[in-house]
């Protein structure tokens, strides 16, 4: 999952950059609404963090902005419990807000429920067959034994999950699961998927020739 924050205090974005990668997520960060609204518009995110207070254009007119072309589902920081922002931002169109100071756990919690909702998935856990899925735990089981997959392995099994039934290509997998400075041959998708069928089972992925990936 691809996550841009948009948020100007350093240290804020620094800390949030780095607990969403520690749970899994490639990050990208902008420190202003304009580079923000402008990555934003360009290209697919599975989720926005969006600051109100920004330098120049402030997270109110990033939002109204976006929504104009697109439904990225965005999560609003705000420095002010106040009831006309909670109503702005809804209004405006963001999926879910948090007050500032807020727990970095409680953050990443309504991020993984944000997605979730997103690709119109309600529940936290899977059974497909033998194997059971844990996306909150980010644990996956066969036949109730523990299989430990490599992060990279995670997220495509994780990524293919959310849009199940959809046919996802490699070049969308490496949107939403590599970093854009990260060309190194770990990128190879196929080998990933190999590894994933070793430990999973040959049928859970399909490949369709051409166009990509499907979990049924
Ligand atoms: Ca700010």
């Amino acid at each position: 999952m691809k996550i841009l924050v948009i948020e100007d205090e350093p240290r804020l974005a620094h800390n949030l950059a780095k607990a969403m990668r520690e749970d899994g997520y490639v990050v990208e960060t902008a420190d202003n609404g304009a580079e923000g609204l402008f990555r934003a518009e360009n290209q697919d995110y599975d989720a926005l963090v969006l600051d109100v207070m920004l330098p120049g254009m402030d997270g109110w007119t990033v939002l109204d902005r976006l929504r104009r072309s697109k439904r990225t589902p965005v999560l609003m920081l705000t420095a002010r419990d106040h009831p006309k922002d909670r109503v702005r931002g809804l209004d405006t169109g963001a999926d879910d807000y948090l007050v500032k100071p807020f727990d970095l756990s409680e953050l990443l919690a309504r991020l993984r429920a944000l997605i979730r909702r997103s690709v119109g998935q309600a529940v936290s856990r899977w059974e497909i067959k033998e194997l059971e899925f844990d996306t909150r735990a980010r644990t996956v089981r066969k036949a109730g034994v523990p299989i430990v997959l490599t992060a990279r392995e995670y997220a495509i099994v994780e990524y293919l999950i959310l849009h199940r039934g959809e046919v996802i290509s490699r070049t969308q997998l490496y949107e939403h699961l590599w970093d854009e400075n990260d060309d190194t041959l770990s990128n190879l998708v196929d080998v990933h998927v190999f590894s994933i069928r070793k430990k999973l089972g040959a049928d859970l992925i399909t490949t369709r020739r051409g166009q990509g990936y499907c979990i049924e």
